[in-house]
């Protein structure tokens, strides 16, 4: 098996969800008491936060990939960097790095074609949503158009996910929320639904909508095992 290094800790919450997924999928896939080799970069998420509040992404891209060097010093052949947001980095952490970053936009975006979707509404954060880095690449190499909700509902989206789910708060009237942007979305046109935030996993499930549900942890978990077992 190879090494993988994860680039977590935004927020911790996920990273805990990627950490049980990797090695359940290895246990799976190999049996006995076989499990995930990997390596973990965990940092403070609060001045991380602080620095995309205040929009400064050459400190997080100077901070990631030194992190990424030292994964890749210490073992890992490749990382996963887990979180939707920091994506807007992954060629800047990747060249550091000096080893392949799996991109997490692939694997939905490959979901997404398996299934035949066209349209998935993306629920993220402002960064995700409102920046070109994800909805782009989903466009130029799955030939998917992701939609985006409107102003407010972005902000609503975005708030809960650091005010709520990245400090571990699970709140049904969010949870009411997120349906009510799905359901609004499904009649703008929508034909499935990217959860593109990795705690979001945390708050909405299948059984939340009558549309497909690509959920960007799970399936960046699974690409990740992939490359593990090669
Ligand atoms: N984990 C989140 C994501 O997938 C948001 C937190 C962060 O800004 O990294 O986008």
């Amino acid at each position: 098996m190879r090494a993988l290094g994860l680039l977590g800790g935004m927020s911790w919450e996920s990273t805990a969800i990627y950490y049980r997924l990797l090695n359940e999928e290895v246990r799976t896939r190999k049996g006995g008491l076989h499990s995930a080799p990997l390596l973990l970069w965990s940092p403070d998420f609060a001045p991380i936060a602080d620095r995309q509040r205040e929009d400064d992404w050459s400190t997080l891209a100077e901070q990631l990939g030194r992190a990424g060097q030292h994964l890749k010093q210490s073992g890992a052949e490749a990382l996963l960097i887990c979180s939707n947001t920091m994506h807007c980095l992954h060629e800047t952490i990747e060249q550091a790095a000096g080893i392949p970053a799996l991109h997490i936009a692939d694997g939905t975006g490959e979901a997404l074609q398996r299934a035949g979707c066209k349209h998935p509404a993306l629920l993220a954060t402002r960064f995700t949503m409102e920046g070109t880095f994800y909805t782009q690449r989903l466009r130029d190499l799955f030939g998917i158009t992701a939609m985006v909700p409107d102003e407010e509902a972005r902000s609503g989206i975005h708030c809960i996910i650091y005010e709520e789910l990245c400090r571990g708060v699970i709140r049904d009237e969010s949870r009411a929320y997120y349906r009510d942007v799905i359901k609004q979305m499904k009649a703008e046109g929508a034909d499935s639904v990217i959860l593109g935030c990795t705690e979001i996993t945390m708050l909405i499930k299948q059984d939340d909508t009558d549309l497909p549900v690509f959920d960007t942890t799970a399936l960046h978990a699974a690409a990740g095992v992939s490359w593990i077992l090669g």
